[in-house]
């Protein structure tokens, strides 16, 4: 038998009014296209965005919550690529120093509590949206996603099946409305989760399996399809002595199978480095006698 070990790494949208750099309205379900938009958020040259504190503090929030340690100090760096959708050619995004590291979230499934670690939650913005019209030989793009604030959450290897998958996303779409950080609609997109999977020979073996991508999932069923579809897919090739490629598949919720989408080619470099532009945040928790509730103190200093 084989030992499944799965990661998830989820994207959330917040329910914050404003952008995460800028003063646009934040509406995930603005339908005029190109609407909430402004030289910040579009990346004219010479402007300069501003950190919303509201999404800090959610972000902190919800690492709370998934009992996280929250760094005293934390900052934003430039996540160099490029795509179409992303105007600056960079990402502002955190890489060294995430709002969230270490936690730990309880799950109870069949009666038993299960412990899932959380590695890191991060704070970044949302890329625009491309829309290629059918037959056509042109793309459209849509800027109002653009600079939304995003938080990703990446879980550790620590799932083995796709009902513990399942139940992780559907318990922390509970808290994160809970805590009125994110309304987490997946088939809106406010919350969009992606799947790490390999498999281990043997259950004592150190040595790790090789990894393989699942995007495209849209429903807590597909989350659990997907998995369940894949574990079956690298044990019928690991049987035949077969050899497991890495790359990213796609799910195919009608067929309920996994496609490949492409190879994984040499890893990314991403460049990143301290976004020049914006203040270090620096982060304190104090202690309100009557209550004893935990409150976090929020600051910016400028980088010298
Ligand atoms: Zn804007």
């Amino acid at each position: 038998m084989y030992k499944p070990i799965i990661g998830l790494e989820i994207h959330i949208e917040l329910n914050t009014k404003s952008k995460m750099f800028c003063g646009c309205k934040n509406d995930s379900e603005e339908m005029r296209p190109n609407f909430n938009i402004c030289p910040i958020c579009l990346a004219h040259p010479g402007t300069l965005p501003v950190i919303n504190k509201k999404a800090v503090e959610m972000v902190i929030k919800a690492g709370l919550a998934l009992n996280c340690e929250i760094n005293k100090t934390s900052y934003f760096e430039r996540k160099s690529y490029f795509y179409p959708d992303l105007p600056k050619g960079f990402q502002i995004s955190q890489y060294r120093l995430p709002l969230c590291k270490n936690g730990v979230f309880k799950l109870k499934i069949n009666g038993k509590i299960k412990k899932i670690g959380i590695n890191r939650i991060h704070l970044e913005e949302d890329t625009g949206k491309l829309i290629h019209p059918a037959g056509e030989d042109y793309s459209l793009i849509d800027f109002n996603r653009s600079s939304l604030p995003l938080m990703e959450l990446v879980t550790n290897p620590d799932i083995r099946s796709g009902k513990e998958a399942k139940k992780f996303c559907e318990e922390l779409q509970l808290i994160l409305r809970y805590l009125e950080v994110s309304n987490a609609d997946m088939e809106k997109g406010q919350m969009r989760c992606e799947v790490n999977i390999s498999l281990l020979k043997d259950k004592n073996s150190k040595k790790l399996g090789t990894k393989v991508e699942i995007k495209n999932l849209n429903s807590f069923r597909s989350v659990e399809r997907a998995i369940d579809y894949e574990i079956k897919r690298q044990t019928n090739i690991l049987k035949k002595s077969g050899k497991i490629v890495q790359e990213t598949r796609g799910w195919n919720d009608i067929k309920g199978i996994t496609i490949s989408q492409r190879e994984k080619e040499q890893a990314h470099d991403y460049r990143y480095f301290p976004e020049p532009d914006l203040p270090i945040i620096k982060i304190k928790k104090t202690k309100t006698n009557r209550d004893r509730q935990i409150k976090t103190e929020i600051n910016l200093q400028k980088i010298k």
